[in-house]
């Protein structure tokens, strides 16, 4: 490849892409010293061949074209522009659950790398509302597509069906909604047991699990606010004379899932507990 080496460019830090908030997800695009001689940054060339008939072929620098396409695919929500496991927060007044959940996402990143993509198990996050569960799973896929060229996406599984709902009245399948995730490399899914969880919701669900469980080289990051146990063995009635009523202190994942998706999930994933204060009200 054959560009100009920008020891310094302020506007990427010499990473060649700059990202931004597009409509509420984020995009990647060249930054400006990314300048490929060979094809404009086009990734492609136009050739003639001895018969005088033109020819597009791809040019040496297409790898890094396919990363950034793949990566305004993937539906990172906009307000994860700037995250990254770099500034996940996990200082000394943190719980020390943090430390250990960005430890063992890194290391997710590291083996799957190392096992070329024949890595099968993903990570759950579980833990209370602001503890930085999507910024984590936002990050590794971050990573794994921009350094890695991996096919990732990113799913609100509340939204998911939300657009379901709608698209049943706009004769749109379900089939159309669900197909691009349930195929792709890696997936986040997001705010996993959300909402009521009806019979039809969980209907979706388990065929969505049931569909990358059976395909064994697809790799799941799920985030959800439920655990798979309530909090210090403090039962349900005693949470709710607390005052403590959010639905996650009264129901484990298993009970608004449903014991079938559930342990499909706890053999897709493993468990990444987070404790502590919600970031966003310190
Ligand atoms: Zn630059
Ligand atoms: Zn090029």
């Amino acid at each position: 490849m054959k560009t100009k080496l920008a020891i310094n460019c302020s506007t990427c830090r010499d990473l060649q892409y700059v990202v931004s908030n597009v409509k509420g997800k984020v995009q990647a695009k060249a930054c400006k010293c990314f300048d490929c001689e060979s094809c404009q940054g086009t990734g492609r060339i136009l050739q003639e061949d001895a018969d005088g008939i033109s020819r597009i072929r791809e040019c040496q620098c297409a790898d890094f074209s396919k990363k950034l396409k793949i990566f305004n695919h993937a539906g990172i929500p906009g307000k994860f522009v700037h995250e990254g496991l770099d500034n996940y927060e996990v200082g000394t007044l943190r719980h020390r659950s943090l430390k250990d959940a960005l430890t063992r996402s890194r290391t997710f990143i590291k083996e799957f790398i190392q096992m070329k993509g024949q890595y099968s198990q993903g990570l759950i996050f579980m833990g209370e509302p602001g503890l930085g569960k999507t910024h984590l799973a936002v990050s590794i896929i971050k990573e794994l597509i921009l350094k890695h060229g991996v096919e990732c996406k990113f799913v609100d599984f509340f939204e998911l069906l939300r657009d379901i709902r709608h698209g049943y009245g706009e004769d749109i399948s379900e089939g159309e909604f669900i197909n691009p995730y349930v195929g792709v490399k890696v997936l986040v899914v997001d705010e996993l047991a959300k909402g009521r969880n009806t019979d039809w919701e969980l209907t979706i669900l388990d065929h969505f699990i049931s569909t990358r469980y059976n395909d064994d080289d697809k790799v799941t990051l799920v985030t959800t606010n439920f655990k798979d146990k309530l909090d210090n063995g403090i039962g349900r009635e005693d949470n709710k004379k607390a005052g403590l009523s959010s639905a996650s202190t009264r129901y484990t994942l298993e009970e608004k899932i449903g014991p079938r998706i559930f342990s499909r999930l706890m053999e897709m994933c493993k468990k990444v507990h987070l404790q502590g204060k919600d970031f966003r009200q310190v």
